[in-house]
């Protein structure tokens, strides 16, 4: 089958990768969309070492299902961690971060730029006949978004603000939209920050990043730079929510959050029956956000589209 695949830091198109064939428990998904998101871009720049084929984002239809046959044609979204379920993290209930996971598309299996994918069965998520597929696409980063409301207790009382106004900002600053806070995300885009305003919210420059005195500061920048002007709005006893994964590291002074007894907190895979609701009832708005659609054979240009400074969504179709 044809996919993109990822080697030494270089992404290729290849026809000869084999169609996978699913064991027990698993399911072969034909994929109909994905989307890149920037975890992809910076895998390819060597930020964890992957080799296979990239991609988490997508939605699809079942084509096999052994043991499970009332699967076999139903379009799909699928959670990307495939765990277990026997070790000590798995029964604890912490099953997204089990100590022999594999992540679709991320660790030790292939990913959703192909043909076809297979996922655990106990992964996947029906799609709505109304959720059309440009939309269910999202599932995945909304639902990433939506990790943040497991994680803090945000209400109206609260002062959050959200630095990144790119893919994932605009998404999390749509679900914190929904609590009600007082909400106000730092963007460099004056675009990104006029779709923010057509859709309600208040979206500023850097020179309006408040001092010491956001409740809740949420880092998806997407730079290590981020994580500073994080640590400058948060205050005392405040929380950041950190999204950003990049390759490198970022520096903090973290005598400063020792002494403000700020709560640092990693946010990454979030729930999914919420996020397909979520862009059901169009609590998120994601049509804005697509501003490319390829081919797989046209991967690599879709890639360097994907990866341009400012770029939003971009989306593949086998
Ligand atoms: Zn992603
Ligand atoms: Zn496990």
């Amino acid at each position: 089958m044809r996919a993109l695949w990822l080697e030494d830091r270089a992404l290729r198109l290849r026809d000869d990768v084999a169609a996978p064939e699913p064991p027990p428990g698993e399911a072969r998904v034909r994929v109909r969309l994905a989307g890149i998101c920037n975890t992809d871009l910076e895998l390819v720049k060597g930020y964890y070492p992957y080799a296979g084929v990239p991609g988490h984002e997508f939605v699809g239809e079942v084509e096999a299902a052994p043991g499970a046959p009332e699967w076999v044609g139903r379009r799909v979204v699928g959670e990307i961690n495939a765990a277990c379920g026997a070790c000590a993290q798995c029964r604890a209930g912490r099953r997204t971060h089990c100590e022999r996971r594999t992540v679709l598309g991320i660790l030790n299996r292939n990913g959703a730029f192909a043909e076809a994918l297979l996922l655990p069965i106990a992964n996947l998520h029906a799609v709505p006949d109304d959720v059309p597929d440009e939309i269910a696409v999202f599932t995945e980063p909304v639902a990433a978004a939506l990790e943040i409301h497991q994680q803090v207790s945000i209400g109206a009382s609260d002062t959050v603000v959200v630095l990144g106004d790119g893919k994932l900002g605009q998404l999390i600053a749509q679900t914190l939209a929904a609590t009600a806070c007082r909400l106000l995300v730092i963007g460099r885009q004056p675009a990104r920050r006029a779709a923010l305003a057509a859709l309600g919210l208040r979206a500023a420059g850097e020179e309006a990043l408040p001092t010491r005195s956001a409740d809740v500061v949420v880092e998806c920048t997407g730079n290590p730079e981020g994580l500073e002007m994080a640590r400058r709005a948060v205050r005392p006893r405040g929380t950041i929510v950190l999204k950003s994964t990049y390759h490198g590291r970022a520096s903090l002074d973290i005598s400063s959050v020792v002494v403000d007894e700020i709560t640092l907190i990693g946010s990454r895979c979030g729930p999914f029956a919420p996020a397909l609701q979520a862009l059901r009832e169009g609590t998120v708005r994601v049509g804005h956000l697509v501003e490319g659609r390829y081919a797989l054979a046209q991967g690599l240009l879709a890639f360097a589209q994907a990866g341009r400074p400012g770029a939003l969504k971009v989306l593949l179709a086998p």
